[in-house]
């Protein structure tokens, strides 16, 4: 047991506060991090990477310009990235043995926009391998632990980041989300993940796994500070051309306002077989309390739902496979010799790659074949189209929709490994918002029977982050939720 409510279990808001009224320093907090990461990481393995003395010079460099007055919302703010974000001089595996050696000459967009904003990394996250998973099962260095119960996944891809924030490790922390792995596994851990409109955020540096897909989101232990850590990193980059012309801005405005007359569309089709009934039953609270609030709420129809995990895995391994061509043993990390540069390439991703991204290798390369591509791939991007166009058509009628984030709450490790397709079903929820470009995000709803956490997902068309976040912040407050994990409960 550590102590609950040190200074890494507090918000990242409450923090600024204390550090702008110099009642704590930036080097205490980092300090606090520190010792918990010391005391837990060993059982939860949410860390793949530790930047010990980094973290150490900038929260000197953060509390020097806090005393200066220059203190933006980030600054001397303890922070954990994913290990799939590029970080200048700093090992990034991607969860993968091909990677494992890899030092990237360069960051990506929102670690510069955070850095310079004075944050503190506190180091790398464990996850899937390239981003490939619901569990983080799929890491190549180990699975992470859920701190509600050691013997459970945090959910993936990105469970270090989530694990990390559910514990105490870190305050904040950035992953990805591809089909879900932002918001899935901060449902699983019990923590706030937010995944903005596809292009909201540069992917300059984020190491592509499905680039039509990959999203930079965020976990947070509050929506508040979601909304902070989006006005850090948001907003056009010239290195991405995929990056909306969206200009910097302050997401925390308009956060309080009230959601009396805002149209709420319960999606009918994602409370269907499969939901585990403790989710139902709390995602059914957090519906009752959007309607006690004063929302309008009704039911929602998303038809073409039911087809968006095919979709998502035709598409995602096409992506994936020709992504994935680059790790050939010249240009990165592992090379294993061969007599020739055939024999080469073959031996280095045979022993590079794990099982999961061999899967989506060939699915991918498989789908994008002559004579199949249309067949498969061409196929996936129409139903694509459909699954954008009942978005549209919900979206006429609704401000925002609400969902289960997950079917099922946080897995026992080793439940699911052996059946891929059990595993992919986690995602059913939250692929959609990706394959339309949607903005959603996932609030902790509550707890299970069991203990574990619940999360409720809300959507919003592209670019309508200031309703999301504020429904979120509305439907946070209504439910109260500060149920901590039993690893750091006293
Ligand atoms: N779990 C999904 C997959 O395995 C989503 C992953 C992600 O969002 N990176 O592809």
């Amino acid at each position: 047991m550590t102590e609950p409510t040190a200074p890494c279990d507090l918000s990242a808001s409450e923090l600024g506060a204390r550090l702008r009224a110099e009642e704590i320093s930036a080097v205490e907090i980092w300090d606090s991090c520190r010792s918990r990461i010391d005391a837990v990481d060993e059982r939860v393995h949410a860390f793949l990477t530790r930047t010990d003395d980094l973290a150490r010079e900038q929260a000197q460099a953060a509390d020097a310009r806090i005393a200066a007055g220059d203190a933006p919302g980030a600054a001397g703010i303890p922070l954990a990235l994913k290990d799939v974000l590029s970080t200048r001089g700093v090992t990034t595996t991607c969860g993968s043995k091909i990677l494992e050696t890899y030092v990237p000459p360069y960051d990506c967009t929102p670690w510069e926009r955070l850095k310079a904003d004075g944050s503190v990394l506190l180091g790398k996250t464990n996850c899937d391998e390239f981003a490939m998973g619901s569990s983080n099962e799929n890491s190549a260095f180990g699975p992470v632990h859920n701190p509600w119960d050691l013997d459970r996944v945090p959910g993936g891809s990105s469970g270090g980041s989530a694990a990390a924030v559910a514990a105490g490790e870190a305050v904040w922390a950035l992953g990805t989300d591809t089909g879900g792995s932002v918001r899935q596994p901060a449902s699983l851990s019990g923590v706030v993940g937010f995944k903005p409109t596809y292009g909201l955020i540069s992917r300059y540096g984020l190491i592509a796994f499905a680039s039509s897909l990959d999203t930079v989101g965020t976990f947070t232990r509050s929506v508040r500070d979601a909304a902070v850590l989006l006005s850090t990193i948001a907003g056009k980059d010239p290195m991405d051309a995929t990056s909306l012309d969206e200009p910097r801005r302050d997401y925390t405005r308009g956060l309080e306002d009230a959601i009396s007359g805002l149209r709420v569309g319960v999606v009918k089709e994602a409370f269907g077989e499969g939901v585990e009934p403790g989710v139902r039953a709390s995602v059914q609270r957090a519906v009752d309390e959007l309607s006690n609030r004063g929302a309008q709420v009704a039911e929602a129809s998303l038809p073409h739902a039911d087809y968006a995990l095919s979709a998502y895995y035709l598409i995602a391994p096409s992506e994936a496979s020709s992504n994935l061509a680059r790790y050939d043993g010249v240009r990165y990390g592992l090379r294993v010799d061969g007599s020739d540069s055939v024999e080469m390439m073959t031996k280095t991703r045979g022993a590079g790659f794990g099982a999961e991204v061999k899967r989506r290798i060939m699915l991918g390369t498989y789908a994008l074949s002559a004579g199949y591509y249309e067949a498969y791939y061409g196929q996936a991007q129409k139903v694509r189209t459909l699954i954008i166009r009942d978005y549209v058509a919900a979206f006429g009628s609704f401000d925002v929709l609400v969902s289960p984030t997950s079917p099922t709450t946080a897995f026992p490790i080793g439940a699911k490994v052996d059946d891929p397709l059990a595993m992919y079903l986690n995602d059913v929820f939250t692929i959609p918002a990706n394959l339309s470009g949607m903005p959603a995000i996932s609030i902790p709803s509550g707890l299970d029977g069991s203990g574990l956490p619940v999360g409720v997902q809300l959507t919003a068309p592209v670019l309508a982050e200031p309703t999301l976040l504020r429904v979120a912040n509305a439907l946070e407050a209504s439910l109260g939720f500060d149920a901590r994990p039993a690893l750091i409960a006293a």
